[in-house]
């Protein structure tokens, strides 16, 4: 293999608090799978949203994964060449990102605000999601002299050209995804002055040299715009590798908010980290009983694609396994 060639990985935790099972579980995932093929791994922190940034979780985040086993070659504990790799330090690149976007004529103000869209949504000939097209580009036309004259700001949306894009994702398989349809112009840069998700993670992950991005399924749908994005910006898109959720044992998603339990809990605790690599390694269908294992003895032969298809689902018996002393 060429070092051009080389896989890289990346988990990217949104530092809103400790992470819990479910976050552990995907980084564990995304982990083993650079691991396996030889790859670098590479940690980013999105606290691109300073109100929901929890300033304790920026590096809390980083020694509850350490604390699991894992380890990263590059990240803003450890530092690398393409850093920084907090997203708060890289105005520039996503500035850069949205100055071409405006020279390549694929940048357009919106003077829409969320009510104005969620009114739209919900009009009886609205189709289907919420995309934004040609409609809300002239609604937001005839609102925009208005809107500045109240001293309003308006948000920046990416233009695409239409036509069809396509996601690669080692689990889920090949998905076209009609830029009309199913994407429409994509918010990069909010009314209030903050980049978008979709811009960061795009343009990190093209500055950064990801080959390979392992994340929950839940942003399968998501994906289309991002890559159509990447390709607006010249840009290659990564290979996916969608993987399944976590479910609480009441069968509901794993939140912060919810009460999920939470690495930096377990620490506390003075759980043993192997029981919890070994439970969720159970639930990812990897072994077929829970039993201490460190991440590295998940590496040999790992393959995303024999995951179980099914989200995994934490359990009293699971909790009270990884508990017992
Ligand atoms: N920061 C995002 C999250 O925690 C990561 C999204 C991604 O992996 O692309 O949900």
């Amino acid at each position: 293999m060429t070092s051009a060639a080389r896989v890289r990985g990346r988990f990217a935790p949104s530092p809103t608090g400790a992470l819990h099972l479910g976050n552990a579980r995907t980084a564990l995932l995304a982990w083993a799978s650079a691991r396996a093929q030889g790859g670098g791994f590479v940690l980013r922190v999105e606290d691109l949203d300073p109100p929901r940034t929890v300033a304790s979780a920026v590096t809390g985040n980083l020694d509850e994964l350490r604390w699991l086993g894992l380890d990263w070659d590059e990240g803003p504990d450890v530092g690398g060449p393409v850093g920084p790799y907090r997203q708060s330090e890289r105005d520039g690149h996503y500035a850069a990102a949205l100055a071409a976007l405006a020279t390549a004529g694929r940048l357009g103000e919106d003077w829409l605000s969320r009510k104005d869209l969620q009114g739209a949504a919900s009009a009886p000939h609205a189709a289907a999601g919420s995309v934004y097209g040609p409609r809300e580009r002239a609604r937001s036309a005839r609102l925009a002299a208005d809107r500045r004259t109240e001293g309003r700001a308006p948000s920046w949306r990416a233009r695409f050209e239409p036509g069809t894009v396509v996601a690669d994702d080692v689990r889920l398989g090949r998905r076209a995804f009609d830029v009309a349809a199913d994407v429409g112009d994509l918010v990069v840069r909010r009314s209030d002055g903050l980049w978008a998700y979709a811009l960061a993670v795009v343009v990190d992950d093209a500055a950064m040299g990801i080959t390979e991005v392992v994340r929950g399924d839940d942003l399968w749908d998501a994906t289309g715009a991002q890559v159509a994005l990447a390709a607006a910006l010249g840009h290659p898109a990564p290979r996916y590798g969608h993987v399944p959720l976590l479910l609480a044992a009441d069968g509901q998603r794993m939140a912060k908010r919810r009460g999920a339990s939470t690495l930096d809990a377990y620490r506390a605790d003075g759980v043993d980290p192997r029981r919890v690599v070994g439970a969720l390694a159970a639930t990812a269908g990897l072994i077929a009983e829970p039993r201490p294992l460190h991440p590295r003895e998940l590496v040999s032969g790992f393959d995303l694609a024999r995951l179980a298809p099914a989200p995994g689902r934490w359990s009293e018996a699971l909790e009270g396994w990884v508990r017992a002393a």
